[in-house]
Formats: structure tokens, sequence, C-alpha cells
């Protein structure tokens, strides 16, 4: 049955209709009011959480509040204010050649083209649909590592590769959920289809879900022969706890 289920994946409408269902109002995490806003914030949410990006944006859209602000800042000025989202001197180096770019090639505006974008320094296709999806109300896969793995469990895809993931969402997704879906999954992944240990007992998926490549631990240590004997007597009490741990990604 399993086997048969990963062949199958999931099913498309029944998973639309459980997230949409889980996370009615699922939205981009990042504060932003202009696309300028939220392609610098999206760059500096790699490999960063996205609350942290959110308490430095503030002063730093403040102190800079334009592109041509951006471009003209001394860039030790970028690396102080960002500094606590990690990797600082790449973000403000990308932030500062990205933003000298859309004013050279876009008179000042941030382009609403994936091909346009991720032209752009410190834009991958993840930023640029992040950006398209949010700030251009142009339906975008935004494929980060919940993403993948969410796909991937779930029989989606049988890629690791992110375009080979967006590629194959893109097939069975329909075109205007794609930024909401991806916004629902990413938000699935966090509270309930953790990296480490999925929670598939607490999931509203889980009768449907082939959960490709999630494994039942290792039994735990064998009690002693007294303690088993005791506990015998309570079948409910004498099995063992459902969890499930799973591949060795990281989050
Ligand atoms: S938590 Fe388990 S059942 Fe739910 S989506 Fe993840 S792998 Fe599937």
């Amino acid at each position: 049955m399993v086997a048969e289920q990963s062949r199958r994946g999931i099913g498309i409408r029944r998973l639309m209709a459980t997230l949409e269902t889980l996370y009615p109002d699922a939205e981009c995490g990042l504060n932003f009011e202009t696309p300028l806003q939220l392609l610098i914030a999206t760059i500096l949410s790699a490999q960063c959480t996205d609350k942290r990006v959110n308490q430095v944006t503030p002063a730093l859209f403040a102190r800079f509040p334009t592109v041509r602000d951006f471009a003209e800042a001394e860039i030790a000025e970028i690396e102080r204010l960002i500094a606590s989202t990690g990797f600082y001197h790449n973000k403000a180096k990308n932030i500062q050649t990205c933003c000298n770019q859309i004013l050279q090639r876009h008179q000042g505006e941030v382009p609403s083209t994936l091909e346009e974008l991720v032209q752009l320094a410190g834009v991958g296709r993840k930023t640029a649909n992040v950006v398209l999806g949010d700030a251009f109300a142009t339906p975008g896969i935004t494929v980060d590592t919940h993403l993948g793995r969410l796909s991937r469990r779930m029989g989606l895809t049988v890629h690791e590769d992110p375009v080979k993931v967006e590629h194959d969402l893109m097939e069975k997704i329909p075109r205007k959920h794609w930024t909401t879906f991806s916004h629902r999954m990413i938000l699935h992944g966090r509270q309930i289809c953790h990296s480490r240990k999925p929670t598939c007992d607490q999931c509203a998926l889980a009768s449907s879900c082939p959960k490709v490549g999630v494994v039942a631990p290792k039994s735990a240590k064998k009690p002693n022969r007294a303690i088993s004997k005791s506990r015998s007597s309570s079948p409910a009490e004498s099995s063992p706890p459902h969890s499930l741990t799973q591949d060795s990604e990281a989050s």
C-alpha cells in the first residue's frame, strides 16, 4: 500500500484543500512595504529566520529608503545594521551590487520578471519567486528547504535540485495557487512536518501522504523482564508510542 502511494504521490486536490483549512491566512513571513524592501529582506533571510530579519529591517529601511541610498552607502554601515542575520559581509556586498544593477539596468525600479530578477546579485530563483509572488502578485513557487523536503515526502517529486522540484510542482499545482501553496507548505514544514522528527501522528495529511523517506525509529532499549511483565497486563500501555524519524536533512 505504501509503495503504491509512493508511486502515486499525495492527491493534489485533497492536499490543497487540507492546507487551506490548516493555514487559511498563510502569507510571507517577512515584513515589507515595497518590492525593494521585500527583495532586500529576502536576501537577508538566507540562513536566517524571518523573525530575525524582521528585527533588523526597520532600522535598515529607515536609514536607506531608496535603491540609490543602498547603492551609495558605506558598505560598513550596511554590514553593521544587518550583522545579526549572519553572513553579513556577503549579504551587504550583494545588496549594494544588486541596487547598483537596479539603478543601471532598470532605472531604479525592481524588475518584475523572473528572468530579470535572477540576473541581479544575490538573487536566485527562490528569492525571485518570493518577490514575484508577494510584491508583484505574479504566481511563483518558492522552493526552500521546507517545500523541497515536504514535496519529496509527499511523492510530488523525487528530486533534490530545487529547480527540478519547482518544475515538478509547476506541473501539478494550478498556476494561480503557486504562491499561496508555497506559503502553506512552508508553514506545514515548520509546524508539523519537521526535518528530523515529522509528527505524522498529528498530521491531517497522514492518511493520504506516502511519507517517502520517513522511517520508524529503532525500538527503544529492551526493558528488563520485571518491568516488561508488569506492563504487559495493559495492551494499550505496552504499545510503543507512534513517532517517526526521517532523512538526515538539516532544517
Ligand atoms: S508529517 Fe508525515 S504525514 Fe504529514 S506531510 Fe509530513 S511526512 Fe506526510
